[in-house]
């Protein structure tokens, strides 16, 4: 995948539709650079990778119908961003990048053309759940090592169409995993608004609140839990080493029996 950065350096920063309208599934975008197999355009509903999120995947269909499959997105460049507030911590962000699409072939598409993007939409639906599943599951094992009062910290964070999983550096006992489990599910299931508090200095991260949870985050969610079905979320755990634990949630019961 040979391409050449200087002139995506020389892009202005890609519009992340995404995260403002995570249910858009269609959207037409211009092409602002076009080279071997890798795109980037003015605006874009294609998840980049980023905060253990995979990538969208796709079609992006030209004027006169042509075709191509984007099978990863990237951020390139940008820069980072530090916001400090007082109720909860905020990593440094990556703002501004240039969002670079890959394809499955060469493209044939020209600097100007302008395209329609097609998110493979279920898979992506699933994405949402299960990054919204990460947020009670992030809620309840810091929760849980709080009451303990443990530190524990995520080693890894992964989310696609499957699960969500966190690597932590401590083990979980079994009571112990019964009590997270409990914690998350008891949110899960209190039934309150999701909230999408915007920040004033860039659209790139939001505040997504839920009761008393507070996560800033850049990543796709579902609006409404009532799109989960409570009673059909599965956790699995596993201790690694002497203080290690990897720590899953799903809403596809066939993949944890099979998949992990
Ligand atoms: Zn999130």
């Amino acid at each position: 995948m040979k391409y050449d950065y200087d002139s995506i350096f020389k892009l202005p920063f890609t519009e992340r539709i995404y995260n403002k309208e995570p249910y858009l599934k269609e959207l037409k975008a211009t092409v602002l650079f076009v080279e071997n197999n890798v795109a980037v355009f003015d605006k874009t509903i294609f998840y980049a990778e980023s905060g253990g999120q995979v990538s969208d995947t796709g079609k992006i269909i030209t004027s006169d119908d042509k075709i191509a499959n984007v099978t990863d997105v990237q951020h390139k460049f940008g820069s980072k961003l530090s916001i400090k507030r007082t109720d909860v911590d905020v990593p440094y962000i990556d703002v501004e990048t240039r969002v670079v699409h890959f394809f499955s072939s060469e493209i044939d598409f020209s600097i100007g053309d302008v395209v329609t993007m097609n998110i493979e939409w279920n898979r992506r639906y699933s994405i949402m759940k299960h990054h919204t599943l990460a947020h009670f599951l992030f809620y309840a094992f810091n929760r849980f090592f709080d009451e303990e009062n443990e530190s524990v910290s995520v080693k890894g964070c992964f989310i696609d169409e499957n699960k969500a999983s966190f690597s932590l550096n401590k083990k979980i006992s079994i009571e112990g995993w019964e009590t997270i489990k409990g914690y998350a599910l008891e949110k899960i299931n209190s039934d309150k608004e999701v909230i999408i508090e915007p920040e004033e200095k860039t659209d790139t991260i939001f505040y997504w609140r839920y009761d008393d949870i507070i996560i800033p985050c850049g990543g796709t969610h579902i609006e409404k839990l009532n799109e989960l079905d409570g009673n059909s979320i599965f956790f699995h755990k596993k201790n690694s080493g002497k203080d290690r634990s990897r720590i899953y949630i799903s809403s596809n019961n066939i993949f944890m029996l099979n998949g992990l």
